[in-house]
């Protein structure tokens, strides 16, 4: 099997796997218990805190909290900022200022808060696939409680103006989240020089296992807790899944210790892939060229449907996808292409290649054999739009 689906989800790697193995046979300790097997646990919570902290650029472990995923993250920072926010103004701050293009956790948080009685302002989006960062610069206003930014698009993996968002969130007096789960692992990150005062990441995303998140909370930030309880300083609740944490910790590690390694081979197979793909007639990359990860290319073979596409390949024995994983399935046009202008003949007939740790040269050569023929037979059968 070919996998070329790493936006999706990632394979656990070994060192990560063993290291998480013993806290699951042995170490079941409870970390908040006083005697020995829990205080080991403890340490082992402490250590990955350290390990996480690292990755994203905090400046001290405490800045780290951990979730049962990426969008437990993205509601803590969003949601229980909107909320604080809220109430510490008196009710004045009530607007969300976000963009077009955010993954469906905060999207339907987006929904919730709306219903709510929040204002939820949603910036325009180029053709490139970056939000425009003057439009959504002049929504924030005193009345803003948060302004919510993607550091990375997770389908075309375009990177979004994160700075100029913190700017305008920090002159307003508004908090500023990041979405930073597609890009932990493979671009630098560094939450104290981007000055934001949220930012989430997920475990399945850089070879830990599912389930598994963090949210960084820069110190001084106050959130309404999502999960209630004493654990993690007050901030969520929940016995923490030392397996899990000790995980996330040592693929954050790895993550920091690889990145440019991984970065250098990602850029040399997206290239070698788009060589290759953009040859096929007709055949187009969505997003912008240059400013976006390494391993994400976004394509599009006009004359074709996309998800049928991903089945005849998946028939090859190569995993891709045709839009987010948790909505793929549908031929409709995803939020992101359609927030980008993309053409619906484009937009239906597009499919994302996401490489990652363990993707080789060989990989690539045969998902490159592969497509010109199941583009082709898709395009000669009228059936398959
Ligand atoms: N944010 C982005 C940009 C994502 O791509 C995803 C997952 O696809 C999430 C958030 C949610 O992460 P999780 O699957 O860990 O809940």
């Amino acid at each position: 099997m070919i996998y070329l689906d790493h936006n999706a989800t990632t394979p656990v790697r070994p060192e990560v796997f063993d290291a998480m193995l013993p806290w699951l046979r042995d170490g079941y300790g409870n970390p908040s218990s006083v005697y020995a097997l829990g205080q080991r646990a403890r340490a082992a919570v402490e250590k990955a805190r350290e390990q996480v902290a690292a990755l994203v650029g905090a400046a001290e472990a405490s800045e780290i909290i951990f979730t049962s995923c990426g969008s437990e993250a993205d509601v803590l920072g969003v949601g229980g900022g909107a909320w604080q926010a809220r109430d510490e103004s008196g009710g004045k701050r009530r607007k969300i200022v976000t963009t077009r293009l955010e993954h469906d956790a905060l999207r339907l948080l987006g929904s919730q808060l709306r219903r709510r009685g929040f204002e939820i302002f949603e910036a325009a989006c180029g053709r490139d696939g970056v939000t425009d960062a003057a439009d959504l610069a002049s929504a924030v206003d005193e009345q803003t409680a948060v302004v919510s930014v993607m550091h990375a698009n997770n389908e075309t993996g375009v990177f979004q103006p994160v700075a100029a968002a913190a700017a305008a969130a920090r002159r307003a007096g508004a908090l500023i989240h990041v979405d930073a789960v597609q890009s932990a692992g493979k671009e630098e990150l560094d939450a104290k020089a981007m000055e934001v005062d949220t930012l989430a990441i997920s475990g399945h995303k850089l070879n830990a296992p599912k389930g598994v998140g963090a949210l960084y909370v820069r110190r001084g930030v106050r959130l309404s807790p999502v999960v209630t309880g004493h654990q993690e300083r007050g901030r969520r609740g929940g016995t923490e899944n030392t397996a899990s944490i000790v995980a996330l910790g040592a693929a954050c590690e790895l993550a920091r210790r690889d990145l440019s390694a991984a970065r250098a081979h990602a850029l040399a197979l997206r290239r070698r892939i788009e060589a290759a793909a953009l040859k096929i007639p007709g055949a187009l990359l969505n997003g912008e060229p240059d400013d976006r990860l390494p391993n994400t290319s976004h394509l599009s073979f006009p004359g074709l449907d996309g998800h049928a596409l991903v089945v005849a390949l998946d028939l090859e024995g190569i995993c891709v996808s045709s839009g987010p994983a948790c909505s793929s399935g549908a031929s409709t046009p995803s939020h992101v292409l359609t927030a980008m202008g993309v053409p619906t003949e484009a937009a239906t007939a597009s499919i994302r290649v996401s490489t990652g740790w363990g993707t080789t040269d060989a990989d690539a050569d045969r998902f490159l054999a592969a497509l010109p023929g199941a583009v082709a037979r898709l395009r000669a059968v009228p059936s398959s739009l």
